[in-house]
Formats: structure tokens, C-alpha cells, sequence
């Protein structure tokens, strides 16, 4: 799903047993690559310089426009840019962060990387699978410094009562917009934000992320520590006749190269296109949805804003999942889960046990994502919901 190679070439399995006549494997998310990512990374390979120089600025420049913020920093990934985000706060041991369980580990990881405890906050509803606010009210002490929100599955976490709330307690405003590319708002709820590139997100560059933050001592803190603490980076050494420079801080390796840049320039000028496919298929799902299978609810209310990163539907609590699943993959149709609860998992269990989250824990238990990306057209969102019709019925 991830990789950019092709699919299966025949010169690898020259005889199929099967020449399969039937209609072409459908996946949760795809890439958009083309023809324009090929001509930037040649580009890129042709002009000689290929790390952190004027693409990735552009880059950044034009990711900040499009979300209108003032600037942006890029990284290697959001989980770097997360990471940074801790850092140039200067969270640390003793200080606690609230973070949803119903999202990527990520959210909870860059917590630790700093050495300070991730707090798991349940969501709202099944209805709202966002942070709720009642329980962070309930999950926050004396300890508690600052909160990620999640616009899961890119829906956009209601910014008034969250900002509201962080006034009242003195916290931190973070947003891990890994699902949010795009969508009006995400990354101007707090101090900082980080987006994810990856290759199953809204716009990849394969591997990549970006910070944005408020503040510019803050953005500049992300930005020196995503090159080691350097005072200068190698581009401006390049151009400047001091080809000296100091370390002010300690800092990682979180930069982003010339050719994700470049590639991330094409794929940010077609997310506007492609979220509006995810919109229009979304729409379609939805109707269908609640026309041939009732017994499916639909999170989210209609007009939330949405970048539609996801198609999450909940099964009703009668059916069984992984048959579900398997008859659905039988007719090359790929479903994916969204999330295991982070409180579920081994490693969080080993670290805090315990921990119960209704309403995560329930969402969880009857979560489906379906396929949705914008090389999806409307008769593939129609064939993944008779097979999910049938599939219910059996
Ligand atoms: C994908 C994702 C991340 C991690 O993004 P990377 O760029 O792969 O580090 C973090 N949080 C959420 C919610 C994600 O979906």
C-alpha cells in the first residue's frame, strides 16, 4: 500500500493460475504518484543538491499558505515533528499530556521520547470519536502540561471548547494533524501542529511531516532542533562566506530532503482536488450506507468539517468482524481498523495498567475503515457497500 512499486508485473508470475476476470483490488488508501512527481524528483536528482535548500523551503512556504499560518518547518516525519514539539516546549519528566487512546501510537510515543507521561483521555461518543472534553476535564491534575488532539480520521475537533479549556487549566494546545492536510483550521487551534506525509495520508511525500507553530521562538526552536541544535544549516553555509557554526541545543536528525520537497510542492497544489473527491465519495458512502445497510452507523454529523481522511463505519455490534473482513477481502476489497486503543496495547498495558476507556473501547470493538482515496470513483464506493451488504447478511 505504502511502497511506490507497481503491482504485481507479470514477468514475476508469468501464468497466473487464475487470469482474474474480476474487477481490480480496491485498498483503504492509495498513493496519487504521477507523472509530475516523476519530473520534480528528476529535477531535483538533475540540479545536484539534494537535501534541505530551496525546495524544501518552498515547501515549507507553501504548506503554511495553504493552511494560513505564518510559516512552517519541514521534518522527516510527524512523529519527528511531535517529538520536536515536546521538545521545544521543554516537556519532560513529571509533566503529563493528555492524548486521545483512539488514534496512532505516535500520539502517545512522542510523550515518552521526552520523558514525560502520556494521560489517555477517552473520546466523546460513538457518534463524536474525538477527545472528550468531560473526561480530560476528569483525567487532568496538577501534573498536566499540555494536550495532543487528534482530528481523527480528519474530522476537525471543535477549536472554541478545547481552547476554552486550555486557558482554564494553563495547557499547552498541540494538535497532531497527521489526518488534517487541507482542512481549514487544522493547525492554528494552539501552539504547534504536526502533519504527517506517509503514504497512505490525504498528500504523501512517502515519508515526511510538517511542524507549523504559533509562535515564531517556538517554530525557530523546531527548526534549529530538527538539524541537530546547528545555528546554520548546510545551505546557508553553502551561501554565506562563515562556513562555521555552533550548537546552541541539543537536537535530532528530523530534516526533510530536496526530493520529498519537491514531491510534497506537486502532491500540496492537487490536495485541494483530491480532499474534494474524498468529500464527494464520502457523501456517497454515506447515503448509500443508510440506504442498503441500516443496521451500519455512521460517526460524525454531516457538516462537520472534514478533510475525509478515512472511511471509519461501525458494525452493529451482532456481527462478526473478521468475517466481515474476510468476505469483503475475498472480493478484493482491503478494510483496515482504526484504531487498536493505544491503552490496549502491549506496551502501554506494561506501562499503565489498568486503564479503562469505554467509549474508545467500544468504538474500537466495531470499527471498519472502508476503502476511500481519490483514485476511487463512485462505482467502487458502490461495490464495497453491496459487499459490505452481503457480507452482513451471511
Ligand atoms: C500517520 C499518523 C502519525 C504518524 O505519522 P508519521 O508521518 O508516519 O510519523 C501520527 N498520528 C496519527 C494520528 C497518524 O495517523
Amino acid at each position: 500500500m505504502m511502497s511506490l512499486a507497481l503491482r504485481t508485473p507479470e514477468a514475476f508470475d508469468p501464468a497466473p493460475p487464475n487470469p482474474a476476470p474480476e474487477a481490480p483490488r480496491l485498498l483503504v488508501a492509495e498513493p496519487c504518484l504521477g507523472l509530475e512527481e516523476k519530473a520534480a524528483l528528476a529535477e531535483v536528482i538533475d540540479g545536484g543538491w539534494i537535501t534541505m535548500g530551496e525546495r524544501v523551503r518552498a515547501f515549507e512556504r507553501a504548506f503554511a499558505d495553504a493552511h494560513e499560518t505564518e510559516d512552517a518547518v519541514a521534518v522527516s516525519s510527524c512523529t519527528a515533528g511531535l517529538h520536536l514539539i515536546m521538545h521545544a516546549l521543554g516537556l519532560g519528566p513529571g509533566d503529563e499530556v493528555l492524548v486521545p487512546s483512539l488514534t496512532f501510537v505516535a500520539t502517545a510515543n512522542c510523550v515518552l521520547y521526552v520523558g514525560a507521561t502520556p494521560v489517555f483521555v477517552d473520546i466523546a461518543s460513538s457518534d463524536l470519536p474525538l477527545m472528550s472534553l468531560e473526561d480530560a476535564e476528569a483525567k487532568c491534575t496538577a501534573r498536566t502540561r499540555a494536550v495532543i488532539l487528534v482530528h481523527f480520521a480528519g474530522y476537525l475537533v471543535d477549536p472554541e471548547p478545547w481552547r476554552a479549556f486550555a486557558a482554564k487549566h494553563g495547557l499547552v494546545l498541540i494538535e497532531d494533524a497527521a489526518h488534517a492536510a487541507g482542512l481549514p483550521g487544522a493547525g492554528t487551534l494552539g501552539a504547534a501542529a504536526a502533519f504527517s506525509f506517509y503514504g497512505n495520508k490525504n498528500m504523501t511525500t512517502a515519508e515526511g511531516g510538517m511542524v507549523v507553530a504559533r509562535d515564531p521562538a517556538l517554530r525557530e526552536a523546531v527548526r534549529q532542533a530538527r538539524g541537530h541544535g546547528l545555528t546554520t544549516g548546510t545551505f546557508q553555509r553553502l551561501n554565506s562566506r562563515t562556513p562555521t557554526y555552533d550548537v546552541t541545543m541539543l537536537g535530532f536528525n528530523y530534516r526533510m530532503d530536496e526530493m520529498r520537497a519537491a514531491v510534497g510542492l506537486v502532491q500540496l497544489s492537487h490536495l485541494p482536488e483530491w480532499n474534494e473527491t474524498r468529500r464527494a465519495l464520502t457523501r456517497l458512502y454515506r447515503s448509500l450506507l443508510r440506504a442498503e445497510c441500516p443496521e451500519v452507523s455512521l460517526p460524525f454529523e454531516d457538516g462537520r468539517p472534514s478533510v475525509h481522511h478515512i472511511m471509519p463505519v461501525l458494525l452493529p455490534a451482532s456481527a462478526d468482524r473478521q468475517a466481515v473482513i474476510d468476505a469483503l477481502a475475498e472480493r478484493g476489497i482491503q478494510t483496515t481498523i482504526h484504531y487498536p486503543p493505544a491503552h490496549r496495547l502491549s506496551f502501554y498495558r506494561a506501562h499503565q495498567s489498568g486503564i479503562t476507556l469505554p467509549a474508545t473501547e467500544a468504538f474500537a470493538a466495531r470499527e471498519l475503515t472502508l476503502p476511500l482515496h481519490p483514485r476511487m470513483n463512485q462505482h467502487d464506493v458502490r461495490r464495497v457497500v453491496t459487499a459490505l451488504r452481503e457480507a452482513l447478511v451471511a
